[in-house]
This record gives structure tokens, C-alpha cells and sequence, in this order.
């Protein structure tokens, strides 16, 4: 089973903490999904054969195309690959985009799955972060959504916004319990160069981003939601029993998915592609029958490095017997007495060979993944 991963490059504004690819507005939006779709079918052979078990319009900001457009999309999809049955089919949203047209739209569509970017229920920060929306219309989305039978809500949220004590993360985490999303995703605000943020920051505009301050919001969002029976299955991502995202969970299992759209990324089980994350550049590869991918092929090291980062976030953990068996390294031998010492800190367990974090841990994870890495 695979994932296919649909890149849509569009946003009605650029948020200012945000360095993912877009270009503001739908100009040539018509001509973006001709050419997804002309991508879709030059790509058809790319996951051999596998069936697909999600499909996953990410972006950007899909919710900006018409419920035609996905209709279009789905139309190349089936036309070229087998979807199961029961495949999660996941759209990223707006809130200002999610009117009842548009939901009773999307419900009527092989999408089973809204992912909301809510990030704040709180409307100065939500200022301050530029989105496009109100509180007020963040709550009304969820409502609609469900409403309208979408109960397969996640929603994103961001802490360690600057501000002076935890109330208005804590009023966040409230709403998000209050209004019973079944999956919360949550993440730090962190200051990217090129973004607005990043230089308001290097121009003194913005302060740095307060470690202490983060890791108190973080350990209020993990004490938070377990309180009410969300599991944290991988760091960022919070999800009542039965309502992990399966396409996020086969990235951090290292399955194979097909990424298409300007900037997209595959994985096709050995190797990586890159496409180029430049519209103009994207459609005109795509008109002359080319995908504008760029292949990278991974040294051992390298993928073992990537598996550890990205499952030592999970629940699952870093199976080191999977570590020598793909990739032939033996992490247990190689780092025995650093592994040792976290244990005595109680930063992570070992047991039968899979490492996994423990909650003091789950703060360091990028530290303790990088010092795991093999040179
Ligand atoms: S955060 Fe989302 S909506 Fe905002 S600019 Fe980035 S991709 Fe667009």
C-alpha cells in the first residue's frame, strides 16, 4: 500500500511564519490542475502497481481549488492507479474558504477528510500570524464540517506564539477539546529565514523564540489532550484511538508514496525525487510530457539517518533491528553508552531493540536523534 501526496501551490496570502512554496492568489489555476493531472498519468508507474490507501492534497491551500478541480484530479487518479476501498482521502483547508457551499461541495467528493489549519482560535494572533481568517470563522468551519457528516476533522494548531503568560494557549486548547476534533496536530512556531518573521527577527523587530516558554506550552499541550484520551503517536500529532492519519503515519514508516505538483517529493522505496518548486518552471516541463523531478539517491548513512529522525518521534519508536537489516549499521553497539546515560536520564527505554522517547525526551528528540546519527 502507498500514499500519493497532491501539491496544491496557491494561498490567498503568505502567512508570516511560513517558507513552504506557494504563489499568493489562483491566477493559473485552471492550467495547475490540467497540468497535476497530466503529472498524475506521467507519473502512473512511478509506485509499481501498489494500490494507494491515501491520497493527500496538501499545500499551499486546496481548499482555494473548485470541488470541479478535485473531481478533475480524482477523474486522473482513478484513471491511472487503484485507490482501496475505505482510502483516506485527505483535503488541507482554510477556514475562510470553508463555506457551506463548499463543504456540502468537498462531502460530495471522494474527500473523507478535512485537515483545517486553524492555528489559533485567538484573534490578535491570528493578526499576528496574517491568516487570512477570524476566530470567529475557525469555529464555524469545524461546525459546518461536521455538521455536514466531515467528522474526520484534524485541525493545526501553533504554540510558543509570543505572549506574556500560557492563557491564551491554554483558551486554545480548550476550544480545540470543546469542539471534539477526533485529531490535533501542534506545532512550534519556529522563525525560518525568508519568511516576514525571520526578518523581523534579524532586524530586532521580533524577539528570539523562547525555549523555556515552548517547552512549558509543550508539555500543557501533551498533559492537555492525554487528559482526554488523545494519544500523542508521533510528537507534533494527537489522535483519539482509531483516528491516526494513515497518510502521515506511512511517511514515518518509511512507505513508499508519489508526491506530484510543483515542489512535490516521492519516495519510491530506495530513492527520493525532488520536483522543482517553481510554478512557471513546473508547467512548462509538464507541457513538453517531462516531470520536473530531480532524483537523489541516498548513501546508506543518509537513510538511516532520515529513519531514525523520523521515527524516534513516533509511538512506535526506532526499531534497531530494522537499522541493521536495511541499512547495516548497529546502532546499539555504536552508541552503548550514550544510550546508557539517557537511559539513567530517563530520556528513553529500550526494549527488544526498538528505542523509543520517554515525555522528558520528547523534548530533546532532535538532540538525541542527531547524536544517534552515523557519520
Ligand atoms: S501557512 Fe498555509 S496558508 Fe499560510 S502561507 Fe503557508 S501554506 Fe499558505
Amino acid at each position: 500500500m502507498a500514499g500519493l501526496y497532491i501539491h496544491i501551490p496557491f494561498c490567498k496570502q503568505a502567512c508570516h511564519y511560513c517558507d513552504f512554496h506557494f504563489s499568493t492568489g489562483t491566477r493559473g489555476r485552471e492550467e495547475m490542475v490540467a497540468a497535476i493531472c497530466r503529472e498524475i498519468a506521467l507519473q502512473k508507474d512511478y509506485l509499481a502497481g501498489e494500490t494507494l490507501e491515501s491520497v493527500y492534497f496538501g499545500g499551499g491551500t486546496p481548499s482555494l481549488l473548485e470541488v470541479a478541480d478535485v473531481g478533475r484530479i480524482f477523474d486522473a487518479v482513478h484513471a491511472h492507479f487503484h485507490v482501496a476501498d475505505g482510502a483516506e482521502i485527505t483535503l488541507e483547508a482554510n477556514p475562510d474558504d470553508l463555506s457551506p457551499a463548499k463543504i456540502a461541495g468537498l462531502a460530495a467528493t471522494p474527500v473523507n477528510r478535512l485537515s483545517i489549519g486553524i492555528q489559533s482560535f485567538h484573534d490578535p494572533h491570528l493578526r499576528f500570524l496574517n491568516r487570512a481568517h477570524s476566530a470567529r470563522e475557525a469555529t464555524d468551519c469545524i461546525r459546518l464540517a461536521q455538521d455536514a457528516g466531515l467528522t474526520n476533522l484534524s485541525i493545526d494548531l501553533i504554540y510558543a506564539i509570543p505572549h506574556p503568560d500560557h492563557s491564551v494557549w491554554e483558551a486554545d486548547l480548550g476550544k480545540a477539546l470543546a469542539l471534539q476534533v477526533p485529531h490535533v496536530s501542534a506545532y512550534c512556531l519556529t522563525i525560518e529565514p525568508g519568511t516576514v518573521f525571520g526578518n523581523w527577527l534579524r532586524r530586532g523587530k521580533l524577539p528570539a523564540p523562547d525555549e523555556h516558554f515552548a517547552a512549558e506550552q509543550f508539555e500543557r499541550l501533551v498533559g492537555g489532550l492525554s487528559q482526554h484520551g488523545y494519544e500523542q503517536y508521533e510528537i507534533s500529532n494527537f489522535a483519539r484511538p482509531g483516528w491516526y492519519a494513515r497518510h502521515n503515519t506511512n511517511y514515518w514508516k518509511n512507505r513508499k508514496y508519489l508526491g506530484v505538483g510543483p515542489s512535490a517529493h516521492s519516495f519510491d522505496g530506495a530513492g527520493r525525487q525532488y520536483n522543482v518548486a517553481n510554478n512557471a518552471q513546473y508547467l512548462k516541463a509538464i507541457k513538453e510530457g517531462r516531470v520536473p523531478g530531480t532524483p537523489e539517491s541516498l548513501t546508506p548513512a543518509e537513510s538511516a539517518n532520515e529513519y531514525i529522525m523520523t521515527s524516534l518521534r513516533t509511538q512506535w519508536g526506532c526499531d534497531t533491528g530494522y537499522v541493521q537489516r536495511q541499512f547495516g549499521f548497529d546502532l546499539l553497539q555504536l552508541n552503548r553508552r550514550y544510550l546508557g546515560n539517557c537511559q539513567q536520564q530517563n530520556l528513553l527505554t529500550i526494549r527488544d531493540g526498538v528505542i523509543t522517547l520517554a515525555a522528558k525526551g520528547k523534548l530533546l528528540a532532535d538532540r538525541i536523534a542527531a547524536d544517534l546519527f552515523i557519520c
